[in-house]
């Protein structure tokens, strides 16, 4: 079978051509897109110059939404319509909320996933994440006057399948061609550049708004593996907030609270722990609704006094996560600090003391997750810079190839290719008439198929009947992101086309993996060499084949003398086909009595092509004047 040609759908894009693709951090508490603009990344802002967008929805009356900002600007005010920290409600039903009856929502308890009652009507966490995704999406397309190939969406390390599902589903409600799902610890540390580190462990402290997460990842080969997930899914910067609530209800001895002033207060706790990451005390000033006059003076040593219990709980999620890795302090090389509540300073200085090493903490840890998860999207979209390194991140383990002629295989995705990826290869008939064409998907780095692993066979039928290598087959094969290959094919003047969906990884084991690389590097010369022979093979059939359907056409243009000497030359490639079958002759002799043969014949059928030429040159001009020609 002729390979006639590659081509690369979608991998390789030429500079003008840059696709647009974002990446994603959907937060608890806040959400941004990032891109990378000019090999830079960077956040993008909203049309006042804001870069994060508050992950607050408020329903209104009217049945429209306020997002993000002006929502959040509603929370005491509106607290049952305007929602926040939906993330928490993501694929989770009403039980597996903690302390919801705290929570000012109307909770209705919906099969699967928990929903809202709002002015607006019942609401879904993921109807409301996607308000948030789509509002991010309108930010990107407005900033970068295009529209967006796609998107890679961060989730916390830990998210299980329904909480994917669910945040795929709001992307997907939000018009967002999701790249991939990527794990928020992977993205910081691809910020970091981590990825082009030494290989070894490294640790990322992820203190958001609401939940905290601690990752143990092994860097090896430019691949990052999560070893453990650790934290506390209720533990975040909303519970110092929370504390320094209740301290400033001690210290100013309030009579207990109505849900507007526990709110007003709570957003001036907030806004003191903030202002306490860079000034040694702050004032707490507000006038509740009850008439209440409220100012308190906090210092930074009494906060981190007050909420040392929480960072203390931080360490012993590390602890636990450190033990499930089975590593130890000294065998972690670095450590990476996000989520906005590391901006805590006593929160820093604890995580240092810990891992005995100052963390990364100089991109903004509010930004760091949307920044990796911009670089990864931009790889992904195929807007790899010229020699740029791969980063392997999920990738194909081994190369997924089709069997040609003479049991070869044709690798048509390398091994490592990062995915989703998408690759196509144009393939030809082998025989005149040839109506069908079987199609042998298989996987591994041999050359010959039978010491490859088959994956899948299928058949393309009703291919019009043609001359041999003029059918024009088009083989594409896709991985998508979650690993699953389809392969078509498709015959492109008649557009006969068949299909088939593999799951290429079932089943193998890293062993089994390791097993056939180990196989490829050893056999890798005798492969070459029974590579070569094969393509021989597949040569001396196709001449045969020709040579005999010369005959049957056009036999009288050869007198018998001639039509003698053809014959012995056909006789001679026959037996050394059959001759380069015989292993005890060693592979490389066998190829070069075949090609000798076969270019005998070549040789022997020049002077009988230039009669036939001539002959079809003569029928095609026969009968027109010279004025038609
Ligand atoms: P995230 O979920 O990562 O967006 O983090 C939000 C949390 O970070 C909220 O609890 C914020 O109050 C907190 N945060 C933001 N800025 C600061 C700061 N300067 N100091 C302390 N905490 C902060």
């Amino acid at each position: 079978m002729a390979l006639l040609q590659i081509a690369e759908p979608g991998m390789s894009t030429a500079p003008h051509q840059h696709r647009l693709a974002v990446g994603i951090d959907l937060g608890t508490t806040n959400s941004l897109v990032a891109t990378i603009r000019s090999g830079i990344p960077e956040v993008l802002s909203d049309e006042d110059g804001r870069q994060l967008l508050p992950s607050v929805v408020r329903y209104l009356a009217n049945g429209n939404a306020n997002i993000g900002h002006k929502a959040q600007a509603h929370q005491t005010t509106d607290p049952k319509n305007t929602i926040v920290s939906v993330k928490r409600f993501m694929g989770r039903g009403l039980k597996d909320i903690a302390h919801a009856e705290n929570l000012p929502y109307d909770f209705v308890d919906a099969p699967g996933m928990v929903q809202i009652n709002t002015v607006a009507g019942v609401k879904s966490p993921v109807e409301t994440s996607a308000q948030i995704l789509a509002t991010l999406r309108q930010r990107a397309e407005d900033s970068l006057g295009d529209d967006l190939v796609g998107a890679v969406i961060t989730v916390p390390a830990y998210f299980d399948d329904a909480q994917r599902q669910a945040t795929k589903d709001a992307a997907q409600l939000a018009g967002i061609n999701v790249l991939r799902l990527l794990s928020e610890p992977t993205a910081a540390a691809i910020a970091y550049g981590l990825d082009h580190a030494k290989e070894g462990v490294y640790a990322v402290y992820d203190l958001g708004g609401g939940t905290f997460d601690i990752s143990i990842l092994k860097l090896s080969k430019g691949v990052f593996e999560v070893l453990s997930t650790g934290g506390d899914s209720a533990l975040g910067g909303d519970d110092f907030d929370h504390r320094l609530f209740c301290w400033i209800n001690e210290q100013a001895r309030l009579a207990p609270l109505s849900e507007h002033d526990t709110a007003t207060l709570m957003v001036k706790a907030r806004q003191a722990k903030e202002l306490l990451s860079t000034n040694d005390e702050t004032t707490i000033d507000a006038i509740l609704k009850s008439g209440e006059i409220v100012q308190v003076t906090i210092t930074a040593h009494t906060f981190a006094e007050i909420t040392r219990h929480l960072v203390g709980k931080t360490m012993n999620a590390i602890r636990k996560a450190m033990r499930d890795a089975d590593v130890s302090v000294e065998d972690v090389d670095g450590v990476v600090m996000v989520g906005g509540a590391t901006r805590m300073p006593h929160v820093r200085r604890a995580v240092s003391e810990f891992f005995h090493t100052i963390p990364h903490a100089n991109i903004d840890p509010d930004k760091v997750v949307a920044l990796g998860a911009a670089i990864q999207a931009n790889l992904l979209a195929g807007n790899r810079a010229e020699g740029d390194d791969w980063l392997l991140l999920d990738v194909t383990p081994l190369s997924l190839g089709i069997e040609t002629m003479g049991g070869l295989v044709e690798k048509i995705i390398p091994r490592n290719s990062t995915i989703p990826c998408a690759r196509a290869q144009e393939f030809t008939t082998f025989k005149d008439g040839q109506t069908a064409l079987a199609v042998h998907v298989v996987q591994g780095e041999r050359e010959l198929v039978s010491d490859c692993r088959s994956l899948a066979r299928f058949e393309l039928r009703g291919i019009p009947p043609m001359a041999a290598g003029a059918a024009r087959i088009r083989v594409t094969y896709q991985v998508d992101a979650d690993g699953l290959l389809a392969v078509s094919a498709r015959e492109t003047r008649s557009g006969v086309e068949a299909s088939i969906t593999v799951k290429p990884s079932y089943g193998l084991g890293d062993d089994e993996v390791a097993r056939m690389l180990q196989d490829s590097y050893s056999s890798a010369q005798g492969d070459m060499q029974m590579r070569a022979l094969r393509e021989e093979q597949v040569e001396a059939e196709r001449i045969l084949l020709a040579t005999q359907s010369a005959l049957d056409t056009d036999a009288d243009l050869l007198d018998d003398a001639e039509q003698d000497a053809l014959a012995k030359l056909v006789i001679g490639v026959r037996d050394a086909i059959h001759r380069s079958n015989d292993t005890s002759l060693e592979a490389g002799a066998r190829q070069d009595a075949l090609h000798a043969a076969v270019q005998a014949l070549a040789k022997g059928t020049e002077d009988f092509a230039a009669r036939r030429m001539d002959k079809s040159v003569r029928k095609a001009l026969a009968g027109k004047s010279l004025d038609e020609i």
